[in-house]
């Protein structure tokens, strides 16, 4: 019965999910995690599937590839680094996160536009998601 119970805990051994997304992105990895049970991907790391529960999630590379959900600017003062943007992406395997578009001006990001994710540097020079437009937005 130990036995049993000890390996129905197992899921809560080790690195918590956050860590090891943190990993993930420090070797330029950004992997997401998908449910055997049921099939679904998963966004933010969590140790249960968000869709149904079980706790077989598995770490899988991300396509990457999403489409702006909604955007919103930040109207930070030029000493600071003036304004950028904040986006709701929804990524190709379902799960939706905020982040942010480089490469573009900070008010030409729109609803619907197609993006490509890669991992850079964030404001800690933390790695973090970020997003490139995948196409120019008409
Ligand atoms: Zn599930």
């Amino acid at each position: 019965m130990i036995d049993a119970l000890a390996a129905s805990a197992a899921w809560t051994q080790g690195p918590g999910p956050d860590l090891v997304y943190a990993q993930y992105l420090a070797n330029n990895e950004f992997r997401i995690q998908h449910c055997r049970s049921c099939g679904k991907h998963v966004y933010y790391p969590r140790l249960a599937c968000s869709h149904c529960g079980s706790v077989e999630l598995e770490w899988v590379p991300a396509s990457g590839r999403g489409v702006v959900h909604a955007v919103s600017v930040v109207n930070r003062s030029a000493d600071k680094g003036g304004p950028y943007n904040v986006v709701l992406v929804d990524l190709a395997e379902g799960p939706r996160m905020m982040s942010r578009v480089d490469g573009v001006a900070h008010d030409a990001v729109r609803v619907g536009m197609t993006v490509q994710a890669r991992v850079a540097a964030g404001a800690g020079k933390e790695p973090c998601v970020v997003f490139d437009a995948a196409e120019v937005a008409p």
